[in-house]
């Protein structure tokens, strides 16, 4: 679920668009979704290089009849000018419809300037819309340098959890935060499954998910039930049985326990995704150990342990806050979500102090692959960019919001948390993590990113005073390397537009006095990216005396820019042959992390290719 909608049920009730049965009064999954396929890389065979081949793929879960979408795809060079569109429309009626857009790769006959351009698609049918960014790299970009990084341990089953000399002291753990079983609307099996399932009518539960994650090499997996499903309804069931709503979501917290207690180093979480779509907004509480709804039976009971207003998440986030909760908002749309007093996106003191963890990338939440093929990928940076200018501390994650029986296996992507080496991985030390916002994105899971500040560690607030040193450490453990490397810069509470300071991976600046937030952003010459948490540091006003004030926004390189893109992992399986074993172990993956590398002053880089 992943597109702004700005119309009730009612309206579409009324259109004639939907005529729900009588128990299933709005179908959750019912809006258009949009996603956008641009390659990284061009073609690199034949006369234009930088060709490639676009695909937009449409869809509108459980649509009844038939319905138009127009849309209209953008690139747009550095320099932020529009160099070529392609628009269209497509009708839909029942099935997901592809359209395949060709790109000549030359721009008004001539070969483009290089650089990275944005592939920009908006689609609309009635008053819905999408939007969809992804960069690609057109002609030769040079790869980044990069600060030395000893990469830190992980927690995978096939990898020993023996961090790399001079690492971090921390283990990446690489979970899955946003998944549905059968206590709701998920657990399909794969060979049928095309979308979200009626609740609780599906084969599998969550006794079957932590298993399938844990043997397709996850370390996490939430499963996080619609908690408004639990009366076995898309809507309000008057014959639901509060103590069965309640007892169910008791047994996915006892199979959730069992289950981690039962498999060390895997742990299993349950709890809720909490709203609705339309006038709401979906948010995983990841630790509640109470039902929350707004649904009554026909009696008049609540089918929950504890009444939550629907769509009041002023009143939620003051919960939360009492209750101790930590949270993730889903998929979030720039428009008509999470609203606060007529606001979208709004911030409140008590959100602030509970939602810790925002989407960037989805899988499609209808994946039936189990080889991590999907293709279909939202992207959610804007809504989290909105929320971090609105004064959220919130670092990104990435999901699959699995309906199907594929947890984990449908992308590559992932959420990774770092806990201290040596804590087991637990609820309390998982929650730990997340609520010191240690936690990186990430399309490829055999990477980490990190980003310190000052030697902050991502995720901190601290005061700072004079020059920040920015530093991005990138490791793949399967032989990637950085092509681009983005360093972004925005205010909290300025409710303004997040913009990139650097185009490189160590930066000193000096910022301007008062509040500041800084993420790391690596794009892989695959094309998958990762996203740091950011930082947030309150800078102190200049010093009076204009000789002592520190020299402004100087933007420094290391002097030793040859450090290699990408190193890898130093642990290693039982049946790794030896020899490469013998490789993995060389002294050389031994450097220091973060050292300390006194800068050479050159002028700040800017995009400015032109066409
Ligand atoms: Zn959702």
């Amino acid at each position: 679920m992943k597109t702004s909608l700005h119309l009730s049920s009612l309206v579409l009730a009324a259109a004639g668009v939907f005529q729900p049965p009588a128990h299933a009064a709005v179908h959750e999954h019912l809006e258009l979704e949009a996603t956008l396929l641009a390659p990284y890389r061009g073609d690199v065979r034949g006369v234009h290089p930088d060709a490639r081949t676009f695909t937009l793929s449409f869809a509108y879960p459980g649509l009844r009849g038939r319905r138009p979408v127009r849309w209209r795809l953008d690139l747009v060079a550095p320099s932020g000018r529009r160099v070529a569109r392609w628009q269209g429309r497509v009708v839909l009626a029942g099935t997901p419809a592809d359209v395949v857009v060709r790109w000549t790769g030359s721009v008004a006959g001539h070969r483009p300037a290089s650089g990275v351009y944005r592939v920009r698609l908006h689609a609309a049918s009635g008053v819905e819309s999408v939007d969809q960014a992804w960069d690609i790299a057109v002609g030769s970009l040079p790869a980044p340098a990069l600060p030395p990084f000893a990469p830190l341990a992980t927690g995978h089953a096939r990898m020993l959890a023996v961090p790399a000399a001079g690492a971090l002291p921390y283990t990446v753990y690489y979970g899955n935060l946003h998944s549905q079983t059968r206590d709701s609307d998920g657990g399909g099996p794969v060979d049928t499954c095309h979308g979200a399932q009626d609740p609780q009518t599906a084969p599998y539960g969550p006794d079957a998910a932590y298993p399938y994650a844990r043997r397709h090499g996850l370390d996490v997996l939430m499963v996080s039930e619609h908690n408004h499903m639990y009366d076995g309804s898309d809507g309000t069931n008057p014959d639901a049985d509060p103590a069965q709503a309640r007892a169910m979501y008791q047994a996915g917290l006892a199979t959730a326990r069992e289950f981690s207690a039962a498999n060390p180093g895997f742990l299993a979480l349950y709890g809720m995704e909490w709203g609705v779509i339309g006038n709401g907004g979906h948010l995983n509480i990841f630790d509640s150990d109470e039902l929350l709804g707004w649904e009554r039976n026909g009696k008049g009971e609540l089918i929950a342990d504890t009444e939550t207003p629907k769509s009041d998440y002023a009143a939620l986030y003051t919960l939360m806050r009492q209750r101790g909760w930590t949270g993730q908002f889903n998929h979030p749309a720039l428009a008509g979500q999470f609203v606060v007093n007529g606001t979208p996106l709004a911030y409140t003191p008590d959100g602030d102090a509970v939602m810790a963890l925002c989407e960037v990338v989805n899988s499609s939440a209808f994946s039936n692959s189990e080889n991590e093929g999907e293709t279909r990928r939202s992207n959610f940076e804007q809504a989290c960019n909105k929320l971090l200018e609105a004064g959220y501390h919130v670092a990104f994650s990435s999901n699959q919001d699995n309906h199907c029986a594929n947890w984990g296996a449908s992308y590559s992507n992932r959420s990774a948390v770092l806990v201290p080496a040596g804590v087991p991985l637990t609820r309390a030390s998982f929650l730990e993590a997340v609520r010191a916002r240690r936690v990186f994105a990430t399309m490829d899971k055999d990477a980490q990113l990190v980003l310190t500040a000052n030697g902050h560690l991502m995720g901190e607030r601290f005061d700072n005073a004079g020059a920040l040193h920015l530093q991005v450490a990138y490791a793949s453990t399967s032989g990637r390397q950085a092509a681009t490397v983005a360093i972004m810069e925005g205010v909290p509470g300025r409710n303004g537009d997040v913009t990139q300071l650097s185009d490189q991976a160590d930066v000193t600046t000096t910022p301007a006095p008062g509040a500041h937030f800084y993420y790391a952003k690596v794009t892989q010459d695959d094309g998958k990216v990762l996203w740091s948490a950011p930082v947030w540091v309150a800078q102190a006003a200049l010093p009076l005396n204009p000789r002592l004030r520190p020299a402004p926004n100087k933007v420094a390189m290391p002097s030793t820019a040859k450090i290699s893109a990408a190193r890898p992992c130093t642990s290693f399986s039982a049946d790794e042959p030896a020899a490469r074993r013998a490789a993995i172990r060389s002294p050389k993956y031994t450097a220091g992390t973060f050292a300390i590398i006194m800068p050479s002053v050159v002028p700040a880089t800017t995009d400015t290719a032109e066409l």
